[in-house]
């Protein structure tokens, strides 16, 4: 059964992609949307022996490696230009780290026509390659589960110029301020004012930085 995380990154592959999950660790992802019936391929890689391990167990147990082929390797060097994948999951990591994934394997997204991205932080990184990359973000979700806020990102070949707003808050999440999108910027709001109370007064120039992000922050909350 997946995480409630899982499940919402889950939810945005189309039925009947040709999936690959990369960084997949159990690899639960994949085998429960082909347990579910939707989709009948998908690779699961990983660039980690342990988990690799765990993948491949997780697959022989169910016995759908007709379906999961598990591979080792470092990001989009799982896919192979044969195996005709559409749509690519990377969730659970930095967004630097999902950043430079997607950017050591350019090459393998070409017939690509969903990415799902699920950063742990630095979305304003993802979102500014993916706008560099030709990449639309179609659709974002924000939840929060065990206290942690996840953001999700779901993107597709195409054209479109992000502002800075766009980048740090995320194009959709920041017109829809869902309840869980306004408590994860108060909480922020919280950190920075405690940031700003150890600053001392002499640091004038990092003070105002602070303070007109706290202002930007408050405005989006409006
Ligand atoms: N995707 C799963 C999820 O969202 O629950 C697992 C997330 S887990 C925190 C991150 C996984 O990514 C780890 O198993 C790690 O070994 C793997 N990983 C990190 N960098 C990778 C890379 N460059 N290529 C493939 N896997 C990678």
């Amino acid at each position: 059964i997946l995480s409630k995380r899982l499940k919402a990154v889950a939810s945005y592959v189309p039925k009947g992609a040709r999936l690959a999950d990369i960084g997949s660790d159990h690899a639960y992802l994949p085998v429960q949307l082909v347990k579910d019936g939707l989709i009948d391929f998908a690779i699961a890689g990983e660039v980690v022996k342990g988990p690799f391990e765990n993948a491949q167990k997780e697959v022989d147990s169910e016995s759908l490696h007709n379906n999961i082929y598990v591979r080792l390797a470092n990001g989009l060097k799982a896919v192979e230009i044969e195996d005709q994948v559409d749509c690519v999951v990377v969730a659970g990591m930095g967004g630097i780290l999902i950043s430079d994934i997607l950017d050591d394997g350019l090459e393998k997204l070409d017939d690509v026509k969903t990415l799902v991205l699920q950063p742990n932080n630095h979305e304003e990184v993802l979102r500014s390659w993916l706008e560099l990359h030709n990449f639309i973000i179609v659709k974002e979700e924000i939840l929060l589960e065990a206290g942690k806020f996840y953001e999700i990102i779901v993107a597709q070949p195409g054209q479109v110029n992000l502002t800075e707003l766009d980048k740090n808050y995320g194009p959709h999440l920041r017109k829809e301020k869902s309840s869980v999108f306004k408590q994860k910027w108060e909480k922020e709001l919280r950190t920075l004012d405690k940031i700003l109370a150890r600053l001392p007064e002499e640091r004038q120039e990092k003070r105002a930085e602070v303070m007109a992000k706290q202002k930007e922050i408050q405005e989006l909350l409006k």
